[in-house]
């Protein structure tokens, strides 16, 4: 069965898309933990990052550097910090996420709230930086 993230590529789900190339793709995370939390996936359904051949992974994080400086120019940060996991949806995926102090970056606590408008207006941003 594709996995959620498949089923975001594919247009069955929505998501507030930030970019996206032949082999990649990036949109905001559902339940960001910071303002612009976006996930970095490939479109091929690989589980576990550290099975991605060496060059795709390569290519993969030239895609989120690029990703991530378009969230450094639409979103008030210090940084983009990076992270990853994995243990809740089975499809390789890079969180970015626009930091200014290192509890921005954690996990474990409560979730943002932002409505569907907001995030739609933070996605516009990122795109409009993304080159
Ligand atoms: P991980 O697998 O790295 O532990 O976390 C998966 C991440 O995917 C979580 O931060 C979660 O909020 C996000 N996520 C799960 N389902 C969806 C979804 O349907 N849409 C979006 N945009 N994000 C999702």
């Amino acid at each position: 069965m594709a996995t959620i993230f498949s089923r975001i590529v594919a247009g069955e789900i929505p998501c507030h898309k930030v970019a996206e190339d032949e082999e990649f793709f990036a949109f905001l995370d559902i339940n960001p933990v910071a303002k612009g939390h976006t996930l970095v996936i490939p479109k091929k359904e690989i589980d576990y990052i550290f099975d991605v051949e060496d060059a795709s992974l390569g290519r993969m994080m030239a895609f989120a550097k690029c990703v991530a400086r378009a969230q450094e120019a639409a979103i008030p940060c210090k940084r983009v910090g990076l992270a990853v996991m994995g243990l809740e949806v089975p499809h390789a995926h890079i969180h970015l996420i626009p930091i200014t102090k290192e509890s921005d970056m954690y996990f474990g606590g409560e979730k943002m709230t932002i409505s569907q408008e907001e995030l739609a207006s933070i996605a516009a941003l990122i795109r409009k930086a993304y080159k």
